[in-house]
Formats: structure tokens, C-alpha cells, sequence
């Protein structure tokens, strides 16, 4: 059983019914739906194939909404622009069909106003740099440091700053009410800057009485500074690694990668890592062997999730890219079972210490998993972070909690009836995994879950044989 989990952007390339299942069979967790493309009833029909998917085939996919948010993006353009170093481009906010040549609109009035001279402007994440020289009340006017074809609607970022745009738009609005009428499990906040955006949202979904579950994407220079009061505000966080590597030097990334999985797995947050992990499967049926490393990174720091972008939305080999990401991670987690310590802070918190101590207790015994009875989740997520040798198997009795957990490392989330008396729920749930020869007669688990003892519930760690 792989422990990280991973995340499948889906474009066209596999949109259709078939194409969901096969991803699934490849062993997708959780579907991504990238809400700066498509409409939404494209991503409604989506929606509509994953849930059939989980019903017909007794799955627990998970979906998770990714908004536009404040992005800047370039204008339209009648036919690419092929650029050479020392021309001279003009971006303005004159917002009208006719532009003089080497002109292009930009979709943020404001970006006149927070450009300086001197400052670097980066077209598609760096993929052509423009210099600023001057700056007029409509027109930033700058000189082409890359050569490189300007086509239509690209993202722009400028070295250091953030766009200073709502943190949620009407468009992400209109978005995130499809997304608690659609029922989806977790909604990803693009450029998130502060915490204030990420509990603004948490409390109208709350309100809205909405079980869905809200990321923080980090890919905002100005988030950085108020990376703790984030992630300890979000439900969990997505190291959006593409536009952070433009509003940032590219090698800020890694240390910041480090920085962000420390700290979300010390705060128990699930963690996904994202953007570019397999980029040239795109186009090449193999991965690159530096990219292979950098999954192996990944799955080394013990984040909860890796991710596909356009690997699995517009490339030519998705289930390729995704058999790639399930095999490395297999390989790497299998190596780094060896290591048996369990590296999470001793606790004065009742539910967190029993998890650490049911951890401990499963790796010292080489046990077959621990099978835990949770109804909100938590109990598992506890155990998750504590990153156990064994698998996590989680027993909930609602679909959307079961869904919600299959973002988490290691957990293996099922349902089950749960019964008034825990040994009832327990025993269910064994009978389940015994049936999906999960696990075998002569297993060896441990058990976290109340039992009734003279009336009373008790939190309880056991070891059993099956
Ligand atoms: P972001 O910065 O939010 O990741 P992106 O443009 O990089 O935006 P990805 O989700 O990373 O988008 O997907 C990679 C590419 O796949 C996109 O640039 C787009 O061309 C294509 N794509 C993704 N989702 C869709 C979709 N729903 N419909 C059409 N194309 C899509
Ligand atoms: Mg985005
Ligand atoms: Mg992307």
C-alpha cells in the first residue's frame, strides 16, 4: 500500500469516464479541478464521472477545487509574438481591441502602479523576462531579456512582489458556491497572502454548513512572512512551486519546500507537493532521472502528497506519469520503513499522545496495520502524522470524512456501520478487511478505538491477532 498520496490534475486528456477509472485503477487519491480553465459545466460533468467512478467501483476519490485566484495573466493577441532579446515590449491597461505592434494588454489595473524601473517581469513563470524602463499613468514600457514566443493569456509575475488584488475575486466566489453545491471535498486558495483570507473562507463554508476542507496554496512571495499564522489557519497547504519560483529566485524553492513540509507535519497539516514533478512526461513517455529525485525529495520529507499538473491535464502519457509517481514513491517508502523511529514530539494532549504511543507500539511489533475507529477524522489524522511503518486503516461512518482522508499519508480510509458498542464497530471493520484480504487469519494489528468498560467509553490502544 503506497503511503503518499497523489494528486491528478484533470484536463482534457482525461475528462472522459474511462479515462477517470484508469486513473483510478493507477491509483489516483484525489482529482484536482483547476478552476483558470474549463467551465463550469465541463467541470460539473467531471465532477458527475469521479462520483460514479467511487459508487460503481466502492471508491473514496477525492475532489478538490482549485481556484483561479488574483492570477495576472497577459491579454489576447491576434498571432504569437516572437520575441528577441532587446526589443521592446509595452504592457498597458489600455483596455481596447486596436494596439500598436509589440503591445499586450494586462488583466490588473494596478500593475502599473506596483511595477518600479528596474524591475524583472516574468512571462509564464520564466519562461521570457522582461526588464521595466518606464512606467507611464497606462503603459509599462520594457526591454525583452529572453528571447521566446509571447502567445495569448499568459501568467505574469513580478520578481518579488505580489499583485495587490482581492484574495478571493468574484469569479473564485462564484466558484467556491459550485464547489459546496457540487459537494466537493476540499477547495485550494491560489495565492493565498495572509491568514485572514484562508479563516474568512473556512467561517463562510462553516456557515454554510459545508464539509469541505480548505488548502492554502503558497506560491505568493508575500505569503512567506505569515507562513506560520497560515498554515496554523488552513486545513492543510499546497507548495504551488511554479509561480513561487517567479514572485521568488527560483532557489528559494527547495528551502522553502523543506520549510513548509516541516512545518505542516509538525502542525499535523496534510501537505501536498506541486508543479513540474514530471513536466517532460508532458511530452516523453519516461521521466527524467532528475525528476525521479525529485519525488524521491518528496516522498524523503514524508509530505502527505504529490501532485500532477498538466502530466495528467493535457500530456500526451497520464497514466504513464502517474505509474511513474506510484512506483517511485512505492520504492522510496519501502526503504525508508527500515527506520522504525517514530519522530513526533511526546504530548501532553491525551488523543495526541495515545497516537504516538499506538505508532510506537505497531513499529516495534512489525505489525500489519493499525485499524482505527474515527468518526470526524481526527483519531486518524493523529495517527498520520506520527507516519507509522504500517498502514493506517481509518473506519469512519461518512462518505465526505472517508473522502477528506484519503489525503492523508498512510491512511487507508473505508467505511462502516458504527455501532453504540465500539467491539461491534471493531469488529466490522475487521470483518471488512479480512474480506478485501486486506489484511489475513494470524495478522498481527493494533486497535485504537473506545471500548465500553462499566458503562463508560474508553480510549483504548490494543494489540490483536485476527
Ligand atoms: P496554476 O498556476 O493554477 O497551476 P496552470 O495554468 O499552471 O495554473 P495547471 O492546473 O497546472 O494550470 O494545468 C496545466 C495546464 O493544463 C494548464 O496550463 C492548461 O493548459 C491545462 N489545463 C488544466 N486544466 C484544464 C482544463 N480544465 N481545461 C483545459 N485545459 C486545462
Ligand atoms: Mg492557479
Ligand atoms: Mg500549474
Amino acid at each position: 500500500m503506497r503511503k503518499t498520496k497523489i494528486v491528478c490534475t484533470i484536463g482534457p486528456k482525461t475528462a472522459a469516464c474511462e479515462q477517470l477509472k484508469q486513473l483510478a485503477e493507477g491509483g489516483m487519491n484525489v482529482a484536482r479541478l483547476n478552476m483558470s480553465h474549463g467551465t463550469l459545466e465541463w467541470h460539473r460533468d467531471v465532477i458527475a464521472g469521479i462520483k460514479r467512478i467511487n459508487k460503481k467501483f466502492g471508491l473514496a476519490i477525492a475532489i478538490l477545487l482549485d481556484t483561479k485566484g488574483a492570477e495576472v495573466r497577459t491579454g489576447d493577441l491576434k498571432q504569437d509574438l516572437p520575441l528577441k532579446i532587446g526589443d521592446l515590449l509595452t504592457l498597458t491597461i489600455r483596455h481596447r481591441a486596436e494596439l500598436e505592434p509589440y503591445s499586450v494588454e494586462v488583466s490588473h489595473d494596478g500593475f502599473v502602479r506596483e511595477v518600479a524601473v528596474g524591475d524583472i517581469v516574468l512571462i509564464d513563470g520564466g519562461m521570457i523576462r522582461l526588464k521595466v524602463l518606464e512606467i507611464t499613468r497606462t503603459d509599462v514600457r520594457c526591454e525583452v531579456l529572453d528571447e521566446g514566443m509571447l502567445t495569448s493569456r499568459r501568467h505574469l509575475n513580478v520578481r518579488g512582489k505580489s499583485a495587490d488584488l482581492p484574495a478571493i475575486t468574484e469569479k473564485d466566489w462564484i466558484d467556491i458556491e459550485f464547489a459546496i453545491a457540487e459537494r466537493v471535498d476540499f477547495i485550494a486558495l491560489s495565492f493565498v497572502r495572509q491568514a485572514a483570507a484562508i479563516t474568512g473562507l473556512i467561517g463562510y463554508l462553516k456557515e454554510k454548513q459545508a464539509p469541505i476542507s480548505v488548502l492554502a496554496k503558497i506560491e505568493s512571495a508575500e505569503s512567506i512572512p505569515h507562513l506560520d499564522e497560515i498554515i496554523a489557519a488552513s486545513h492543510g497547504i499546497m507548495i504551488a512551486r511554479g509561480d513561487l519560483g517567479a514572485e521568488l529566485p527560483y532557489e528559494e524553492v527547495p528551502l522553502l519546500q523543506d520549510e513548509i513540509v516541516r512545518k505542516c507535519r509538525a502542525a499535523g497539516k496534510p501537505v501536498v507537493v506541486a508543479t513540474h514533478m514530471l513536466e517532460s512526461m508532458i511530452v516523453n513517455p519516461t521521466p527524467t532521472r532528475a525528476e525521479v529525485t525529485d519525488i524521491t525529495h518528496a516522498v524523503q520529507q514524508g509530505a502527505d502528497a504529490i501532485m500532477l499538473s498538466g502530466e495528467t491535464a493535457t500530456g500526451q502519457h497520464p497514466l504513464k506519469a502517474l505509474g511513474v509517481m506510484d512506483v517511485v514513491a512505492r520504492r522510496i517508502e519501502r526503504h525508508l520503513a527500515q527506520d522504525t523511529t517514530v519522530r513526533v514530539k511526546a504530548s501532553s494532549q491525551s488523543k495526541e499522545e495515545i497516537s504516538r504511543s499506538a505508532a510506537i507500539l505497531g513499529n516495534n511489533l512489525g505489525v500489519a496495520g493499525t485499524l482505527v475507529i474515527t468518526r470526524r477524522g481526527l483519531m486518524a489524522a493523529l495517527l498520520s502524522k506520527c507516519r507509522p511503518v504500517a498502514p493506517i486503516f481509518a473506519f469512519t461512518n461518512t462518505t465526505h470524512v472517508r473522502r477528506r482522508l484519503g489525503l492523508y499519508w498512510g491512511v487507508h480510509p473505508l467505511l462502516v456501520d458504527l455501532s453504540n458498542d465500539p467491539e461491534v464497530s471493531i469488529q466490522r471493520a475487521t470483518e471488512k478487511l479480512l474480506r478485501r484480504k486486506i489484511i489475513a487469519p494470524g495478522d498481527r494489528i493494533v486497535v485504537l478505538s473506545d471500548i465500553l468498560a462499566g458503562g463508560k467509553f474508553v480510549e483504548t490502544i490494543q494489540v490483536r491477532i485476527i
